[in-house]
């Protein structure tokens, strides 16, 4: 029998794969893998197949359509006065995994050392070691999630190469605040460490605060990749569209990758996006749209025993059930989709040791009445 050595030994099917299924086994209502469960615009799908039916179904080019690249050029101009030119420094990707994945395989050599902030999105740590670099997690904790930069800056070697951000965060809807940007450019100053700044939740932020993107910050900027997905702009995630920014010099090597990884991605969605986002309501009234679904889960939440943590961005909600049960945070979201109908997900998945703060995240990019329903079962704990 023919075999091959693991290069991910510890790693098995991913969280969302694993609570989707068993929601799916349990007729579950599915809270856990982030995801809307309500139509995109039709605006948008009449876009895709007119540059379908008009013949638009050939490789685009290599770093993606001229129109879209410039598009969002133009739209992190407006947004961040961020000047990325669109025929060098923009590039359209497979969403935001592989725009991850690939700006990690332009940059990771074997033995450098990566900074995540865990919990962190779980495509991160598997990515960073598959490239052979090691990952050095700085664990947050509930409520709060803040982080100490004194703490970071004790995990700084010769080797580290990277820090990867994500802000609004996945999995606790935290976000960076202009003083954690501050003491960032104190760190990295004078430096040779890269960074890469997820933010596929840019335009899904709470109460009147600011997303304080890279792109923001010309020092900051010029050692970035930012990462981005469609899938969560235009609720979208089967469409699988992502870009990344950055610098030409690191675009330059992040294309090198990109151009034998996927080539080029999907053409008839790239024209048919790149029209429907010419109206930039399109995705500026997104923080509108789920804070009154944030704010409606969140009041329908306060009605059960479950302790709600701050949620400032994403459309993620975490609850502590540490006054409740001692039971481990995996268990817990099993007996909640077993036994009482909702798929949650168990934070410890996204911590590279699995600490367990009894914390479950939901994702409440769901109709209203999918809300009200799955609170109406989480009453009955
Ligand atoms: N980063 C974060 C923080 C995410 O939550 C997700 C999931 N949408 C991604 C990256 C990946 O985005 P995509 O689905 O476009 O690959
Ligand atoms: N980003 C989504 C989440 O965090 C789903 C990602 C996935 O299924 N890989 O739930």
């Amino acid at each position: 029998m023919i075999s091959i050595q693991s290069k991910l030994p510890g790693v098995g099917t991913t969280i969302f794969t694993v609570m989707s299924k068993l929601a799916e086994e349990y007729k579950a209502i599915n809270l856990s893998q982030g995801f809307p469960d309500y139509p995109c615009d039709p605006k948008l799908i009449t876009e895709v197949t007119k540059a379908m039916k008009k013949g638009f179904n050939q490789y685009a080019p290599m770093p993606g359509l001229p129109a879209l690249r410039e598009l969002i050029a133009e739209k992190a101009h407006h947004l961040y006065g961020a000047p990325y030119d669109p025929d060098t420094e923009v590039t359209i990707t497979a969403g935001g995994t592989q725009a991850i994945f690939t700006a990690l395989g332009a940059s990771i050599s074997p033995g450098d050392e990566v900074i995540i902030f865990e919990p962190a999105y779980d495509s991160y740590a598997p990515a960073v070691k598959l490239l052979g670099g090691l990952v050095k997690p700085y664990e947050l904790a509930p409520p709060n999630y803040e982080i100490d930069w004194e703490m970071v800056r004790k995990l700084f070697s010769a080797n580290t190469k990277m820090i990867i951000l994500n802000s609004p965060q996945n999995p606790t809807g935290c976000i960076l605040s202009e003083k954690d940007i501050k003491a960032l450019i104190r760190l990295t100053r004078n430096t040779d460490i890269l960074i890469l700044s997820d933010e596929v939740y840019e335009h899904i932020i709470f109460d009147g605060q600011t997303h304080h993107s890279i792109a923001l910050y010309p020092e900051l900027r010029e050692r970035s990749f930012i990462t981005a997905s469609f899938g969560k702009l235009l609720h979208t995630t089967g469409w699988k569209l992502g870009y990344c920014l950055a610098p030409e010099r690191l675009m330059k090597e992040f294309r090198k990758v990109h151009q034998f990884n996927v080539f080029s991605v999907n053409t008839p969605m790239q024209l048919g996006i790149a029209n429907y986002l010419k109206d930039p309501s399109t995705y500026l009234g997104l923080s509108a749209f789920f804070q009154e679904k944030r704010d409606l889960f969140r009041s329908l939440l306060s009605e059960t025993k479950f302790k709600l943590l701050p949620c400032n961005g994403s459309y993620f909600q975490c609850i502590s059930y540490a006054h409740l049960s001692n039971e481990k945070d995996n268990e817990m979201a099993v007996s909640l989709v077993r036994d009482y109908g909702v798929a949650s997900i168990p934070v410890s998945a996204f911590y590279t040791k699995h600490t367990d703060h009894s914390v479950l995240r939901f994702c409440f990019a769901k109709k209203q009445e999918t809300l009200e329903k799955a609170v109406q079962r989480l009453m009955k704990l």
